[in-house]
């Protein structure tokens, strides 16, 4: 049995079917990078995992439990954004240690947890800054921080890297995928970047139109891709 399983999960918005049908098994400590093109409905997945929308019909299970029918916060689940807004006239501390008080986390568990995060994510000096003051790496870190003090079972991660320049991206994917070791947390990480989804990932769900032309490692897709899609799609010889 998988840890997080969807089981013919299929979703509509009004009359267009985005998932038609997806079934899915994805082990824990793994991590999974979903990827295809723009709209082919890889936020879409991750939101109904996450709870953020419901199934149009299906279901969800993470660690042996039904979540379907859960609300987004009784799932366990982090999730960064492409546009992770940072609050501006909060501190990096403040910022990261926000949604801990919002679920009256105590303070002195807190103050625990984010000082833990800052030095899992080499913050440890900007815990006084405003994110005026922060480079794009940083903030993107900060982000991370505000997910990982939360102590997910799962981690999502929607196109986290797409607002920085090249050079600082391939520096992040490092650092996520080293994060995401040294925590041992399931992470799914969506992106429309090949070169991105075969670095990073154990294994690689490739998307085309709500449906999955492929489910397997790096070097499954870029060897043996399934059909001209994923060929086409990764640039493997075929
Ligand atoms: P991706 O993340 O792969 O770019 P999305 O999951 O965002 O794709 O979108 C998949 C498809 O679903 C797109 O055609 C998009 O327009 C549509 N879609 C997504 N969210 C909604 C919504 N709330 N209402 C209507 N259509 C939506
Ligand atoms: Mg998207």
């Amino acid at each position: 049995m998988g840890f997080i399983e969807f089981n013919h999960v299929s979703k509509s918005f009004g009359r267009t079917e985005v998932i038609p049908d997806i079934s899915l098994d994805i082990r824990q400590g793994e991590l999974i990078v979903f990827v295809g093109p723009s709209g082919c409905g890889k936020s879409t997945l991750l939101r109904l995992l996450a709870g953020l929308e419901d199934v149009s019909s299906g279901s969800i299970s993470i660690n042996g439990e039904d979540v379907t029918h859960r609300q987004p916060k009784e799932r366990n689940i982090a999730m960064v954004f492409q546009n992770y807004a940072l609050y501006p006239h909060m501190t990096v501390e403040e910022n990261i240690a926000f949604s801990m008080k919002l679920a009256r986390v105590p303070k002195q568990e807190r103050q625990k947890r984010v000082l833990q995060a800052a030095e899992t994510l080499g913050l440890g000096e900007l815990l006084a800054r405003k994110p005026r003051e922060l480079s794009g790496g940083q903030r993107q870190r900060v982000a991370m921080g505000r997910a990982i003090v939360r102590d997910p079972q799962v981690f999502l991660m929607d196109e986290p890297l797409s607002n920085l320049d090249a050079k600082l991206r391939n520096h992040m994917r490092v650092e996520i995928r080293q994060l995401q070791r040294r925590l041992g947390t399931t992470m799914i990480y969506v992106t429309h970047d090949q070169v991105e989804a075969m670095t990073m990932a154990d294994r690689i769900v490739i998307l085309e139109k709500g449906i999955v032309r492929q489910f397997g490692t790096p070097q499954d897709v870029y060897c043996k891709p399934a059909n001209t899609f994923v060929a086409d799609f990764i640039g493997s010889p075929s």
